[in-house]
């Protein structure tokens, strides 16, 4: 069975940090100088690693293998947050070039095809996942157009640094027959539960609300309490009966946050007129986010007028639908972890979203997680104990090997 080098890939994680490295952090946002130099290197790597390699007109950094025959893609991203942590994308790229290399390396499994994959702009200081939705041919006039803060546009980002008659990679359906990316967990359970390792059932969907409520602004003094028509008090009361209502109907994994709440005009001395609350509610099981959906209309209809206040709540963001993991492939990342750490892993869903909410349309998709310190994550302390780091990499290595070896003609 291959082995991979746990002392090269710490070596070059620590490398890849070294790339728009702040403190213990990183601040690499994509197709910033940093960043196009932390995909030079990376693309120096995957052709050490004997790798064909380019970077590509999406940015991505794509290696690859001289093999033929069924292939796996194995990455992750390598753009940051504005002050992301180290670990954060960077960690599963590098096991994609680290696989690659044992791969090669070990005559029992040196025919076998890895690709590597470093996407660009996962983390959205353009667009989100823009290099993954370059790969499967989802990179519409709209996505292009977007802007990071400073307003440059994806299209003119891609010609400064260069890349506008460069080539887009794309999935080739008649050579990938999957993709692999192992990610830390950027949250607490595997750490809080002493496991070691997580095979990803699914992504959570994510859906919201943009509740308004329109009363009638007055004066605070002169405006006896029986003629008030509060937007304020209306919202309040609202919130604190849609937690209960949503606790109600529920599961063990879902989250809901009322990440926004605004009275207008927002005076102390001002009835507020309009009150706008903002809710976000995320599960791997879309019939939960169905029925949140459902008791946040009802207390909507419910307390509409209501002491004379207008409640309307439609939907927000666009929705995101829960993406599920190809259970074929999660197998085999169960099974090599039952054989290296028996009784140390968990099938566990991501609250997190990854390049796997765009690519698992086109092809079959697999993640792994290790654990993050104390659950912190887009933040400069994110880190991962390196004996975690190393295991979770000859976890993956052991499952695309066998993937790979069951998918051979
Ligand atoms: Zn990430």
């Amino acid at each position: 069975m291959a082995e991979i080098d746990g002392v090269r890939l710490v070596d070059s994680l620590q490398k890849l940090r070294s790339f728009g490295a702040n403190g213990t952090g990183v601040v690499r946002p994509t197709f910033s100088a940093i960043d196009m130099e932390a995909r030079a290197w990376l693309r120096a790597q995957m052709r050490d690693a004997g790798l064909d390699a380019v970077v590509d007109g999406a940015g991505n950094v794509f290696g690859k293998s001289p093999n033929p025959g069924p292939t796996l893609v194995i990455g992750s991203h390598s753009d940051t947050q504005p002050n992301g942590g180290w670990l954060d994308g960077a960690m599963g790229v590098m096991y994609g070039i680290e696989i690659a290399r044992a791969l090669l390396a070990d005559p029992s499994t040196a025919h076998l095809a890895i690709d590597a994959v470093a996407w660009s702009d996962e983390e959205a200081t353009y667009t989100s996942c823009l290099g993954s939705r370059s790969f499967v041919g989802e990179l519409d006039d709209k996505a292009l157009a977007d802007t990071n803060a400073e307003g440059e546009t994806v299209s003119d980002a891609i010609a400064r640094v260069g890349l506008s008659d460069v080539p887009q990679v794309r999935f080739d359906s008649g050579r990938h027959i999957g993709y692999l990316e192992a990610h830390i967990e950027q949250g607490p359970h595997l750490e809080e539960s002493d496991l070691l390792i997580g095979a990803v059932t699914s992504i959570v969907g994510i859906r919201g609300f943009e509740i308004t409520f329109t009363g009638e602004q007055n004066h605070a003094g002169t405006t006896p309490m029986h003629r008030r028509k509060d937007a304020g008090v209306a919202m309040f009361e609202f919130a604190t009966r849609a937690a209960k209502r949503i606790a109600s109907v529920a599961g063990p994994k879902t989250v809901w946050t009322f990440g926004d709440a605004r009275l207008e005009p927002g005076a102390p001395s001002i009835i507020p007129g309009v009150a706008r609350l903002v809710l976000q509610f995320r599960d791997a099981d879309d019939a939960i986010l169905e029925s949140i959906a459902g008791v946040v209309q009802e207390l909507a209809a419910e307390m509409n007028n209501e002491q004379g206040v207008v409640i309307s709540a439609p939907p927000g963001r666009s929705p995101i639908l829960p993406t599920h993991m190809d259970e074929g492939l999660r197998t085999h990342i169960e099974r090599a972890a039952e054989s290296r750490v028996p009784g140390k892993w968990v099938a566990m869903p991501s609250a997190a979203g990854h390049d796997p909410m765009v690519l698992s349309n086109h092809l079959p998709c697999a993640m792994l997680f290790i654990p993050s310190i104390g659950g912190v994550s887009h933040d400069f302390s994110e880190d991962s104990l390196t004996p975690d780091i190393v295991l979770g990499c000859q976890v993956l290595a052991d499952a695309a090997a066998s993937i790979l070896s069951e998918a051979q003609p």
